[in-house]
C-alpha cells in the first residue's frame, strides 16, 4: 500500500499532511542541530525552542490567560485518571464525576482508588446516548472538583455548553475534541487530553491547569505525578516524550497558520460533521445515528446498520475503497468515523 488512505482511526488517528511532511523533512537533520529531534539533548537549544513552540501555539490557540500553566506529560490521558484524584482528592475531600460514556467511567474508577466520589450524573442505563441538563446534575458545591468528558470517544456524545459547577474547579478530559473549537477557558481548572487524536502522537498528554489548583497539590505525592514538580520545571523534570512534543508544535502550528485559528477549525469541522449526518438522516432509517441530535459528536460520528453483517459489510467494502478505520469500538460495535480536525472534507464528502 503505497498511498495514504483516508484514515477514519480514533486514535491513533490521522495527522496533518504538512505536518508529517515538515517532520519527514527534518526527520534526519533538525536545522542547527546536526541530528534529529530525537538524538539530542530535552535541554538543548533546539528542543527549548521546540517546547516553548508547541506551549506558546496551544497558549494563542485557547487564548491562555497568564494564570494556566501548559505542560506535556507522559502516560496519555489514562494516567490523568489517577494523577488527578491523587492531587486534588485528598483525606474527607470528595469529588463529582459526569459519566457521559466508557472513558468518564474509567477516570471514576480510577479516582475510587484514592478518595471518595459522587456520581453526579450517569448515562449508562440509556446506552450513552445523550448529555444531562444541568437541572440533573447531582451536584456537590464542596466537591474538591467536578469531572467530565467533552467528548466521549467511544459513543460520540460530545458537551457543547460546559456543566456549571460554581466555585467547584471544573475537570474536563478533552482527549477527543482538544483544539477542535474556541473553548470558554475561564470556565476550567484542569482540561487533559492524550495527544493522538487531534495533536500529535501517542506517548503525551497535553494538560492545561490554572494556578490555584497548582497550589493546592500536597506534599509527598511520587515526583513523576506530581503536577506542581511538572509546572516547577516546565514539563522537564525528566527527560520527555521530545518527538511527540515536537510533533505537537508542528500540529499547533498547522492550526494557526493554515487553518487560522479555534474559529475556523470549529467552523470546517462542523461542517464534516454536518454532511455526515444529514447523510445518516437522510438514509430513510437504514443508518441510525447512536447520539440523540443535540449531543452529537462533531469528532466521533457513530451509527448502526440494520444488521451486524451488514456492518461488517459496510466496514469491508469502505476499506476495499480506501476509508480505513470505521469499524465502532470493540464494546459497543456499529460504525464510527472520526473525523478529527486532521481529516480532510474531502475525505468526509
Ligand atoms: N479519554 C478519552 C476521551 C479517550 O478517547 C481515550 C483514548 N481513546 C482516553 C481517555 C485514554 O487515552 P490514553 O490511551 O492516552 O490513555
Amino acid at each position: 500500500m503505497a498511498q495514504r488512505v483516508y484514515n477514519f482511526s480514533a486514535g491513533p488517528a490521522a495527522l496533518p499532511l504538512p505536518a508529517l511532511e515538515e517532520a519527514q523533512k527534518n526527520l534526519l537533520v533538525y536545522p542547527g542541530a546536526g541530528a534529529s529531534i530525537m538524538e539530542i539533548s530535552h535541554r538543548s537549544k533546539q528542543f527549548a525552542e521546540v517546547l516553548a513552540g508547541a506551549k506558546d501555539n496551544v497558549q494563542k490557540l485557547l487564548n491562555l490567560p497568564e494564570n494556566y500553566k501548559v505542560l506535556f506529560i507522559q502516560g496519555g490521558a489514562s494516567l490523568q485518571f489517577s494523577m488527578i484524584p491523587m492531587n486534588f482528592l485528598g483525606e474527607g475531600k470528595s469529588a463529582d464525576y459526569i459519566l457521559t460514556g466508557s472513558w468518564g467511567n474509567k477516570a471514576l474508577k480510577e479516582a475510587k482508588k484514592s478518595g471518595t466520589v459522587n456520581v453526579a450524573w450517569n448515562g449508562k442505563e440509556e446506552g450513552f446516548n445523550r448529555l444531562p441538563q444541568q437541572d440533573e446534575l447531582k451536584l456537590d458545591p464542596k466537591a474538591a472538583y467536578c469531572h467530565f468528558t467533552s467528548n466521549e470517544t467511544i459513543e460520540g456524545v460530545e458537551f457543547f455548553v460546559e456543566p456549571e459547577t460554581g466555585d467547584v474547579p471544573l475537570v474536563c478530559d478533552a482527549s477527543s475534541d482538544i483544539l477542535s473549537r474556541p473553548l470558554p477557558i475561564e470556565k476550567y481548572g484542569l482540561i487533559y487530553a492524550g495527544a493522538q487524536k487531534n495533536i500529535g502522537p501517542s506517548g503525551v498528554a497535553l494538560v492545561i491547569i490554572r494556578d490555584d489548583l497548582l497550589a493546592r497539590v500536597p506534599e509527598g505525592l511520587p515526583s513523576m505525578l506530581d503536577y506542581k514538580i511538572a509546572a516547577d520545571n516546565d514539563s522537564l523534570y525528566n527527560t520527555p516524550p521530545c518527538f511527540a512534543i515536537y510533533m505537537i508544535k508542528l500540529v499547533t502550528q498547522w492550526l494557526l497558520d493554515d487553518i487560522g485559528g479555534l474559529e475556523e477549525v470549529a467552523s470546517l469541522n462542523k461542517k464534516k460533521a454536518r454532511l455526515l449526518y444529514t447523510m445518516i438522516d437522510g438514509s430513510g432509517g437504514f443508518y441510525r445515528g447512536h447520539a440523540v441530535k443535540e449531543a452529537r459528536s462533531v469528532m466521533n460520528v457513530t451509527w448502526r446498520l440494520p444488521s451486524e453483517e451488514l456492518e461488517q459489510q459496510f466496514v469491508k467494502e469502505a476499506t476495499a475503497a480506501g476509508m480505513h478505520g470505521l469499524k465502532g469500538h470493540r464494546s459497543v460495535g456499529g460504525i464510527r468515523a472520526s473525523i478529527y480536525t486532521a481529516m480532510t472534507l474531502e475525505g468526509v464528502e
